[in-house]
């Protein structure tokens, strides 16, 4: 089972890797740079080298870089759009240090000027910031659908990736609490949704999930994690999941509002509610 959590970076990349380590995990996801934007710190190669080797002597398949919050590359306001590009470019060029990893972004608020133009938006930005020679595959994250979000239907998703030419370098991360809140029942009926989404995206272009509870109901659009077990969707859905035949190998994020410890807990609860196939 590949699982992790979310990580802080500000010790560095091969002190993430210890931590994963300490607390069971065996991947983890980071943010590139402040959640909330500017500058991301220059990168320390021997760092980076250090845990590229913890990675391989530990079995880590892969890990999971997340743009901040901030990047919309579908704002009304041009500063906005240039910003996500510069840094989804800025951010991909690092990646190249770590390569064969995956990235991942929220598509984008509207702000207004509709979805359909949101989603041309994305698909252009992504002709411009993806290219043929990297080596890390950029996942569009499912969303709740709160305010003007994209994201929220897996039809949105589908056309952002169909406008979008290196098609290759694209794939999906299905977020537990997001998909729940936007109105997938995922607790009753995790096989019509994947069934669902197979149909409108393509069920080989998931490569990661979220693994996290929401704080809200079916459909609520709110976009508030819960600790594993203590939201709307429950341990027996998350048992479920992770035991899911189109999902059990894929690699697991906890995003859920916990310290290490926490998280440690629901690494161990997760590995204990895991089957054998
Ligand atoms: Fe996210
Ligand atoms: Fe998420
Ligand atoms: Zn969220």
């Amino acid at each position: 089972m590949i699982i992790g959590c979310h990580l802080s970076v500000s010790k560095g990349f091969a002190a993430m890797g210890r931590q994963a380590l300490e607390i069971g995990a065996n991947t983890f996801q980071f943010f590139t740079r402040n959640p909330r934007g500017g500058k991301a710190k220059d990168i320390d190669e021997a760092d980076v080298n250090e845990l590229k080797s913890i990675m391989l002597k530990n079995d880590f398949k892969v890990i999971l870089a997340h743009a901040p919050y901030t990047l919309n590359p579908c704002s009304n306001d041009e500063r906005v759009r240039e910003f996500a590009f510069e840094a989804m470019s800025d951010d991909l060029k690092r990646m190249e240090l770590l390569p064969g990893n995956l990235y991942n972004f929220h598509p984008g608020c509207h702000v207004g000027q509709g979805s359909e133009r949101g989603i041309q938006l994305i698909s252009e930005f992504l002709n411009s910031v993806l290219r043929e020679d990297m080596h890390t595959t950029v996942l569009l994250e499912t969303m709740a659908g709160k305010g003007s979000e994209i994201g929220g239907r897996f039809e949105e998703l589908a056309a952002i990736i169909d406008g979008t030419k290196l098609k290759d370098k694209l794939g999906v991360c299905l977020d537990t609490c997001h998909v729940f809140d936007g109105g997938y029942d995922i607790v009753n009926r995790l096989e019509a949704v994947l069934e669902e989404f197979d149909r409108i995206i393509g069920i080989e272009r998931l490569k990661a999930i979220h693994l996290n509870d929401s704080m809200n109901s079916l459909g609520s659009r709110k976009d508030r994690h819960q600790k594993i077990g203590q939201g709307g969707i429950g341990l027996e859905a998350f048992e479920r999941i992770i035991n899911n035949k189109s999902l059990r190998e894929l690699p697991f994020y906890l995003e859920t509002p916990n310290e290490l410890d926490g998280y440690a807990e629901e690494i161990r609860l997760l590995k204990k509610l895991r089957r054998a196939v």
